[in-house]
């Protein structure tokens, strides 16, 4: 198998497409700096990897490893949230299918799941992220919050929905209210994408 760097995916709508909610300069900042820096990161630890190998230097393995977490992971999480975001006018504000009934059966209903997301998005401390994952252990969804972009991660269970609460995310639009970017986002999910990602778990 031929090696291959991390790539910058392209993103599924037009830097204006999730106005009001997202604007153009935030949402073009977003992806082609912030997350483009992860990107760059991760790749230029591998190539300091390869070079250390070829070479034979030892590298520092805890401050490579560290850093590597942190890039790759914010790379991945980026990916996954561009995926499960869509414009107002093509998304419904509820899931439908599978990921309806499942939220319905853990959370009790939509506005309860909405609540407890949204709260663990807006108490991030710092930078983090909010995730809707699946546990294939217990058949249940289940929330996380992650610090940064790779500390409260659980390895095997699967991301169904993410939201990035970074200052970067938001900071353009909403300056230092982040509850108001978390109650716009509801706006813009991609529930299509959440069941698909839900349906492909569950077969
Ligand atoms: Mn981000």
């Amino acid at each position: 198998m031929e090696k291959k760097p991390y790539v910058l995916p392209q993103l599924g709508f037009g830097y204006k497409d999730l106005e009001p909610h997202i604007s153009e300069a935030q949402l073009q900042l977003h992806h082609q700096k912030h997350h483009a820096a992860y990107v760059n990161g991760a790749n230029a630890i591998l190539e300091t990897l390869d070079k250390n190998r070829r070479e034979g230097i030892d590298g520092d393995a805890k401050a490579l490893s560290k850093a590597f977490s942190f890039n790759a992971a914010g790379h991945l999480l980026h990916s996954l949230f561009w995926e499960n975001l869509a414009p107002a006018a093509k998304t419904t504000p509820k899931p439908e299918g599978p990921m309806a009934k499942a939220i319905d059966s853990e959370f009790g209903s939509f506005e309860r799941f909405k609540k407890e997301f949204s709260q663990a998005a807006v108490s991030a401390e710092g930078s983090g992220w909010a995730a809707l994952v699946y546990c294939r252990q217990t058949n249940r969804p289940l929330l996380m919050q992650i610090e940064k972009h790779n500390t409260n991660v659980i390895p095997m269970f699967r991301v169904l929905l993410v939201l990035d609460v970074w200052e970067h995310a938001y900071y353009l639009d909403y300056k230092n209210e982040r509850a108001k970017f978390v109650e716009s986002f509801w706006n813009i999910v991609n529930w299509q994408i959440v069941n698909n990602r839900l349906e492909a778990i569950l077969k």
